[in-house]
């Protein structure tokens, strides 16, 4: 049995990046973001709504064994504890289905860097060849095998997988992967994404891959929550 305390700090960071994810779009009915704290995730629960869901409903997950210490996870934990079992560098991640993004995944079109708010995931974000839900640990093995060392996955037929070393990385991750998808989308009737070359994506990373441009998107993020009244009834709001 694990000897971690349930954290209220984090519980409460779950949430609150939970309701920013609604709020930016990115998470509909469906929609789960995590984070490590040693030998456990914090994940938003199964059944609340990701509009409103508070800290009570964030779920509490041993990595090694998949055992709730508390609460109702997501059906696809498998793959949030996949990740975090394959990369020691992945201190949280995120599963959804974003319009865009999951639009790419459907067409089993590549996702490549050709705008600047792709570079930071590389030359292709690369695709997972299943549709099927993520529910077990042999199925969130193939995922992350897939994933490799990449920031993120697109899932055929199905979402998306983003991690990143904290939350406020992987919010600012997962709106970069989908602002990519949409600005690619709109560029494909014009005429085929002209895709960064390494030199140009190693430059443009180096330029967007900064603490203080990860927090301004992690802070805008919470500013479009809290103005829209998403934080209204928790802590701190
Ligand atoms: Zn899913």
């Amino acid at each position: 049995m694990t000897t971690t305390a349930v954290r209220a700090d984090l519980s409460l960071l779950i949430a609150r990046a939970t309701r920013a994810m609604a709020i930016a779009g990115l998470f509909d009915m469906h929609g789960h973001i995590s984070v490590r704290d040693g030998d456990v995730i914090y994940i938003n629960d199964r059944r609340s709504s990701r509009r409103t869901l508070g800290p009570d409903h964030v779920a509490v997950v041993r990595v090694a064994d998949g055992q709730a210490v508390r609460g109702e996870p997501p059906s696809e934990t498998a793959l949030h504890l996949a990740c975090y079992r394959a990369r020691e560098d992945v201190g949280s991640a995120a599963h959804f289905h974003p319009l865009f993004a999951t639009a790419f995944a459907t067409a089993g079109r590549p996702l490549v860097a050709a705008y600047c708010a792709g570079a930071v995931f590389g030359h292709e974000v690369p695709v997972f060849d299943d549709p099927d839900l993520i529910r077990r640990d042999d199925q969130g093995r193939e995922v992350a095998s897939v994933l490799g060392g990449h920031r993120a996955a697109l899932l055929r037929g199905h979402g998306v997988i983003v991690v990143a070393e904290d939350v406020p990385a992987c919010v600012a991750q997962s709106l970069w992967l989908e602002e990519s998808a949409r600005r690619l989308a709109h560029t494909i009737p014009l005429g085929e994404p002209k895709a960064f070359s390494a030199d140009e994506i190693r430059r443009v990373t180096a330029a967007i891959w900064q603490p203080k441009v990860i927090e301004k998107a992690w802070t805008d993020a919470l500013e479009r929550a809290r103005v829209a009244g998403a934080f209204d009834d928790l802590p701190g709001a």
